[in-house]
């Protein structure tokens, strides 16, 4: 399955939080997701623009929903940070094959120690999640001030998490997969040369996907690290900001 299109690029990796949708409980803005589903239906139809694609660390679900409603009907979306990925075109879900029982068994005992330790203080595991723990507080300030004990935690018992924090959560992720790793299969897996995708991302968990693609832009609340990655910030918050994206690359 190759995709190329006559324009300059060929895929455009979406992160979702603080890009499509806003990374707090606010409603989705629906309207401009349905212009993102116009310019993905004329993509696929014509190829005379990149197709969007997803890459988030939101439970598979979550961004498999996203990829329905931006009517993706082509290209895998990635999800939890790069333990999964769905292809839209047949259905399947695929998890990452370097991920083994030991490394399923690490992140439930990371589970458990973080129910024990954090649970009595308010702290939620964000349900959906397979092979990763997301943890959410409303008090943003004391999740960010657990980071670095959480981090010493599962250094003291060797356990490969990588601790990162985005906007509103703590990600604890398998240290070998990441959303670059996912891009990696991605691209194998599509045909689709490095040289001729986009990326578009706001915090520094999404410099995998800078790493990986030719050219990358932010919106405007994307934040002053990532900002360094990016060819282009947008004027423009969030989807408009992406829209603003799309534009850019499609001239
Ligand atoms: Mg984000």
């Amino acid at each position: 399955m190759t995709f190329q299109t006559k324009g300059r690029y060929d895929l455009v990796i979406c992160d979702i939080d603080g890009c499509l949708s806003p990374e707090s409980h606010a409603p989705i803005n629906g309207t401009a997701l349905e212009e993102i589903a116009r310019h993905n239906r004329q993509a696929i139809q014509k190829q005379d623009r990149p197709v969007v694609t997803l890459c988030s660390g939101r439970p598979i679900g979550f961004v498999e929903c996203l990829t329905r409603l931006t009517h993706n009907t082509r290209i895998p979306c990635i999800g939890e940070n790069g333990v999964w990925i769905w292809r839209p075109a047949d259905n399947s879900f695929e998890c990452e094959p370097a991920i083994t029982e030991e490394h399923l068994q690490v992140v439930q005992d990371a589970r458990k120690l973080l129910r024990l330790l954090y649970q009595p203080s308010g702290v939620i595991q964000q349900p959906g999640k397979s092979a990763s723990v997301a943890l959410y507080h409303p008090d943003t300030e004391y999740l960010r001030s657990i980071v670095p004990k959480i981090a010493n935690e599962f250094q003291n018992r060797g356990w490969p998490i990588r601790v990162s924090m985005t906007w509103l959560y703590i990600n604890c992720d398998l240290q070998h997969v990441n959303k670059g790793t996912a891009i990696d299969r991605l691209l194998a897996e599509t045909g689709i040369d490095p040289k001729r995708t986009a990326g578009i991302g706001d915090t520094m968990g999404d410099r995998f996907i800078a790493e990986r693609v030719a050219w990358f832009g932010c919106p405007a609340n994307a934040d002053a690290e990532i900002r360094k990655s990016a060819a282009y910030v947008s004027s423009h918050h969030e989807v408009e900001g992406v829209l603003d994206i799309l534009e850019q690359l499609s001239t």
